[in-house]
């Protein structure tokens, strides 16, 4: 392949708009107030507008097709002929793409789950003998014109057959249309990987006609252990793609760490260039692998996913590493910017010292481009950024907020104390005493439908139309009325709803020294979903308490007991940009800290009950299996530092979701909670019995629908649920619950899906008695 050699890009960049424009799009259009090409429009304007700032940046290769309209996984799966035949019936192709993704009321979605070790969710492809696959390159292919109509130097993005392959499931197919039987089938979709093939082969040739020269296929799942027969498929499907036709030059891209034992496997392809993570990787040990000295390297220098400005003298010098040894470099982001805010120019609130220290995703594209100059022409070309870079560094190095000695003495005499609880047999009956729940105790993870009252209180509060006052008695009144409404229902435990809550982790944030909130920071968690992390900066402490008066308030008005809630440590963790000046597990102790002051509070003002949600517990494990133990220590740990400090007769929920747990099974054992919420309605009560695998025997509430979707759950499902829960955990320690909070759902199918929640929990007591 003769492809002009780029030196500047990125590896993908984010879709959901710089306002979010592209969530307000398509949320209104599958409310029925914009049709499919007033939604196309905005979508396509999105397009430009990101190439067009990627262009005039300085990239001269621009990475197009990482628009999604929800997740670029789905596409894939689109793209490969590889939607389960129960969408088939739903004409419109944007309206069945969007049925995978959401379900509608009568098919079920494709299962959700974790992007790596990223807050990002992606929809797991289900692979059954049903699927053959096929060709459907229109996306890819339109987005290639539209980007070249632009004179653009485009490169076509998509996933690679490994990943997709890797990252699906395999399933029996579609015995149910509903999907509801989608079980796991024993068939590795690995051993479809060769029918993959020559469907890339078609794909690239047809890329080719269209104009592309160049066309990355990323490969993240590389950096994760792989089994023998995995990386001889590497080997075998990259050399039959990397063949010699007529196709674009490849580049194969990984990311989210070191590709290791693949890297060699890659080189020994013809493929024309590698894109690695040098945030993760050795250059050392790239620099050693003697096939890369004909191969081009991206050198993702500047990080895609945190939010820290480059050190750009240390990005510089490992770009030298490799200059030598690689046949040629180019400068990128270590993965793409969709994992972090648009830019910092709106962010005008913060201080002169914190903005200098950040670098949003426009601004990474700025450092690429700096570094780039830097490895072409030479430093001296862009000294004036690389003073800054190091100014701000020195800033930062010396700010006193990054150290507070008392937090840091009361956590290590804490420690010293130990974080143990009583033994859990006798912790229930102290709390079965104090508490007196029905059998299969009926509750909720936490949050409420936000009711349009609360999104006016909050708009009023921030534009300054109410006061604080005001808008407290707003919330109160909206906490009354879950109040009301769970008494009406009938549940057992109840919540006061989270109407306060912006979100889980912002909240907390707010109130803890260490943490800022940017103003527009957004990043997509899954589909028009976003989430605005804060940044965790300095060292964490708790000036006072965050949520007593609002629980000691939804408690006042019922004689029933509520759960005080809380976020857990390693959940504000995972969902806040962290510091990357010490350790993880030290931040994460100083943030145990303050949730532990806060379960004191809490029991001091009589609350029996409290949840530590911890559903970003899995998100951080370690893609490497060398890196498992370690992490898991210091995340239990953190989550018992919390959760000890109260007496034996307070109960310890906590909840857990989106994920595969098999790999965590033993620390959620080790979490030693009282109760545990966990997701199940997607992947089917297989958690259960994972569970009794590891001898777990505290209490746990398998989440028994799916609130992801907006489907009502029947009561006979539900009754289904729970009988085959039952078989698996004695009545004694289950506890009956949706399968996470209910904030992003409708008030009447909340209602209605609840309804059939207590009916069933009825239904299934009268079996049991
Ligand atoms: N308590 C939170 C809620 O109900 C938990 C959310 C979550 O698990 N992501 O919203
Ligand atoms: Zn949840």
């Amino acid at each position: 392949m003769t492809a002009e050699l780029f030196t500047t890009t990125i590896t993908g960049a984010a879709r959901i708009g710089p306002n979010r424009e592209l969530k307000r799009a398509t949320e209104s259009y599958w409310a029925g107030r914009i049709d499919r090409s007033e939604l196309d429009k905005v979508a396509a304007g999105l397009r430009r507008d990101t190439w067009t700032a990627l262009s005039m940046a300085g990239l001269d290769s621009v990475p197009v097709n990482t628009f999604s309209y929800y997740d670029q996984v789905l596409d894939t799966a689109e793209l490969l002929g590889a939607l389960p035949k129960r969408y088939a019936g739903i004409d419109d192709d944007l309206d069945r793409y969007f049925a995978a993704a959401r379900g509608t009321s009568n098919v079920a979605p494709l299962e959700m789950t974790k992007w790596f070790d990223t807050n990002y969710h992606y929809l797991v492809p289900e692979i059954s003998d049903e699927i053959s696959f096929t060709l459907h390159p229109q996306k890819v292919l339109s987005e290639l014109e539209e980007a070249r109509a632009q004179r653009l130097p485009a490169r076509p993005v998509v996933i690679g057959p490994i990943t997709f392959l890797l990252l699906s499931k395999a399933t029996v197919g579609a015995a149910d249309p509903t999907g509801d039987e989608a079980q796991r089938s024993s068939t590795n979709p690995m051993s479809r990987i060769d029918e993959l093939t020559p469907l890339y082969v078609d794909l690239l040739g047809k890329l080719k006609e269209a104009g592309a020269s160049w066309v990355q296929i990323d490969e993240p799942a590389l950096c994760t252990d792989l089994s023998p027969e995995v990386l001889a498929a590497v080997s075998r499907v990259y050399k039959a793609i990397a063949a010699d036709y007529s196709r674009p030059a490849i580049m194969v891209t990984s990311y989210f760490g070191d590709l290791r034992e693949a890297l060699p496997v890659l080189a020994k392809t013809s493929v024309e260039a590698l894109g690695l993570d040098l945030v993760s990787a050795d250059p050392d040990a790239i620099a050693a692998v003697p096939e890369l000295r004909t191969k081009h390297v991206v050198a993702g220098v500047v990080d895609g996913r945190n939010i820290w400005r480059t050190d750009l003298d240390k990005a510089l010098a490992t770009l030298g590493t490799l200059l030598g040894s690689v046949g040629s470099l180019a400068v990128s982001t270590s993965c793409s910017t969709l994992h972090v805010p648009y830019s910092l120019d709106p962010e005008d609130e913060l201080d002169e010292e914190l903005r200098s220290w950040l670098a949003f995703a426009a601004e990474k594209v700025a450092e690429v481009v700096t570094l780039s100059r830097a490895l072409r022409h030479g430093r001296d070309t862009v000294r004036d950024a690389f003073a800054a870079s190091a100014a701000a560094r020195a800033s930062r190095e010396a700010d006193p907020r990054l150290r507070n000695n008392d937090i840091r003495a009361r956590l290590s005499s804490v420690l010293s104390g130990g974080l143990t609880r009583g033994p859990a047999a006798e912790r229930l009956i102290e709390q079965t005493e104090r508490l007196g729940l029905p059998a299969l105790p009926t509750t909720t993870i936490g949050s409420y439908p936000q009711t349009s009252a609360i999104r006016v209180a909050r708009a009023q509060r921030r534009s300054g139309e109410i006061d604080n006052a005001e808008y407290e008695r707003r919330m109160q009144s909206e906490i009354a009325n879950v109040i009301t409404l769970q008494e009406e229902l009938g549940l057992d435990v109840l919540v006061h709803g989270e109407p306060e809550r912006n979100d889980m982790v912002q909240y907390f944030a707010e109130q803890l020294d260490g943490f800022f909130a940017t103003a527009n920071g957004w990043v997509q968690s899954y589909g028009t979903r976003c989430v605005r992390p804060p940044i965790l900066y300095g060292d964490v402490a708790r000036p006072t308490p965050m949520t007593v008066d609002w629980i000691t308030y939804a408690q006042s008005l019922t004689s029933k007991p509520v759960k005080g809630m809380l976020t857990g440590p390693v959940t504000i963790l995972a969902w806040s940009f962290v510091r990357d000046d010490q350790p993880l597990a030290e931040t994460a102790n100083q943030i145990a800290l303050a949730i532990r002051d806060e379960t004191v509070d809490l029991q001091s003002a009589g609350v029996a009950i409290i949840q530590v949600d911890e559903p970003a517990l899995r998100e951080l494990l370690p893609l490497r299996a060398s890196d498992k133990t370690e992490y898991l220590a210091w995340a239990v740990g953190a989550f018992r530092l919390s959760t000890s400090g109260v007496a034996d007769s307070t109960q310890i929920h906590t909840h857990l979701c989106y994920s595969e747990f098999g790999e965590v099974i033993g620390a959620i054992a080790d979490l030693d909670a009282d109760v545990t919420s966990i997701e199940a309605a997607r992947s089917h009560m297989e958690v259960l019995e994972d569970l009794n695998g590891i001898g777990f025997s505290n209490s746990v509430g398998p989440g028994v629908y799916d609130i992801h979707s907006p489907r009502v759950p029947s009561t006979g499902e539900i009754i289904e649920s729970l009988r085959s829960a039952l078989e698996a955990v004695p009545a004694q320690r289950l506890w009956v619950n949706p399968d996470c909070g209910l904030k992003t759902r409708g008030q009447a199918e909340v209602k209605e899906s609840l309804q059939n929640l207590v009916a069933a929990t009825a239904a299934v007591r009268a079996e049991l008695a």
